[in-house]
């Protein structure tokens, strides 16, 4: 690759993201690596560990985007492409021995939660959730009082949390985790590793959907993990070889191209989020905000110390309008917009709205009224005047 690691430890993550994953500055050489189409590689004897052997065990168009990221992570070693962010999510709980004790933030992302509830239900572990923005009830989940009371072998984290945007305090959780020998896992898709760098805040494992920013563009479905640990690593490359939840080559080289932009989007999204989160606050249809950008949101002293802007997802809560309940209303309004795509998903350069409830996994706890808003690239301005036309049609 073109970068030697020294190299690449001195640049700014602006830069890591054009300048990391490139082919050797050789004439001749492409300046984009290419994609390579093959199940599987020339070889006779005993495959060894550098040999890429078969399609599942390696693609090289997968290490580009995993020497990138686990650059941008801060990680000496390169991060795991899997086909999906759940994928990366089943991997990542694989590191729980059988029987042991995880502890997940009440408001993960649903399907983290689902996940790890069946895997509780079924036995194979004991799954305790908890406020994750409450740290003395976090570490009581880590280190429960009483003899019998068994200690976590893994803290999840998802900081913000999807889509209360709950902020967990990183470095304090990590380190009551780490006391008594629990692994630390940190869901970063809503930040990227531009906005928030969890293992240099304590953890030990980072996960990525990178379907929503890192690939930005809502044409693919990604997931990664970066970890520093040669020995987690190693587990964790065993688990996706042996389970098979390997990236396409295509998906990876898309993933690649839209990590190119990373840094443009974020900072335009972000900039945006903050001017749409500060007039929706104020708006007289909105009757609760979720932003750690403001200034009154309960996570904002903790994402001022722990990240580098507030991210560009913004949550709000629609009043009853007339006839309407709450939801009703918040329904109508996101079928008033005109520019904004009522679709899931988030972190593409287009700006997307839903009502999380309308999905039946998400947990009871998500009010009802609650639309999350993905702020994308579009020019502000013509956000706002969509989101405001749209607000409009339920005082009618
Ligand atoms: N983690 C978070 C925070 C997410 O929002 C999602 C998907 O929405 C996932 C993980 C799962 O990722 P994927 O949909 O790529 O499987």
């Amino acid at each position: 690759m073109s970068l030697t690691p020294q190299h690449a430890a001195s640049l700014s993550a602006e830069t890591l993201v054009v300048a990391s994953g490139r082919p050797p500055r050789e004439r001749d050489e492409p300046v984009n690596p290419p994609i390579v189409l093959s199940s599987t590689y020339f070889g006779t004897g005993p495959l060894g560990d550098g040999d890429r052997g078969y399609g599942r065990y390696a693609n090289p168009t997968w290490d580009p985007f995993e020497e990138a990221l686990g650059q941008l992570e801060g990680s000496e070693l390169p991060g795991l492409l899997y086909a999906s962010g759940l994928a990366a999510v089943s991997s990542a709980l694989s590191l729980v021995p059988a029987g042991g004790v995880l502890v997940m933030p009440s408001h993960s992302y649903s399907g983290s939660l689902v996940m790890a509830a069946e895997l509780a239900q079924k036995g194979f572990l004991e799954l305790r959730t908890v406020d994750i923005a409450d740290t003395e009830a976090v570490k009581e989940q880590i280190a429960p009082a009483g003899p019998d009371a068994r200690p976590a072998s893994m803290l999840w984290l998802e900081s913000p949390t999807n889509p209360m945007l709950g902020i967990a305090d990183i470095p304090a959780l990590a380190e009551a985790a780490h006391q008594v020998g629990a692994i630390v896992v940190t869901d970063n898709t809503f930040s990227t590793p531009l906005v928030q760098q969890p293992l240099a805040l304590g953890s030990d494992v980072v996960l990525h959907s990178v379907t929503k920013y890192l690939a930005g563009h809502s044409d693919v479905v990604l997931g990664a993990l970066v970890t520093p640990n040669p020995d987690i690593r190693a587990a964790l490359l065993h688990h996706r070889t042996i389970h098979g939840a390997i990236a396409g080559p295509f998906e990876a080289w898309l993933a690649l191209r839209g990590l190119r932009t990373l840094a443009l989007r974020i900072q335009r999204s972000q900039d945006s989020a903050t001017v749409l989160a500060e007039r929706l606050g104020t708006h007289p249809r909105i009757e609760g905000i979720n932003f750690p950008g403001l200034a009154n949101d309960p996570g904002h002293q903790r994402a001022k110390a722990q990240m580098k802007g507030f991210g560009s997802i913004v949550c709000i809560q629609v009043a009853p309008a007339g006839d309407l309940s709450g939801p009703d209303a918040a329904d109508k309004l996101v079928r008033a917009l005109q520019l904004w795509l009522p679709a899931t998903s988030l972190g593409g350069v287009e700006s997307l709205i839903e009502r999380r409830r309308r999905h039946t996994a998400e947990p009871l706890s998500v009010p009802e009224n609650l639309v999350r808003l993905s702020v994308g690239i579009e020019n502000v301005e013509d956000l706002w005047a969509d989101l405001k036309q749209a607000l409009d049609t339920l005082d009618g």
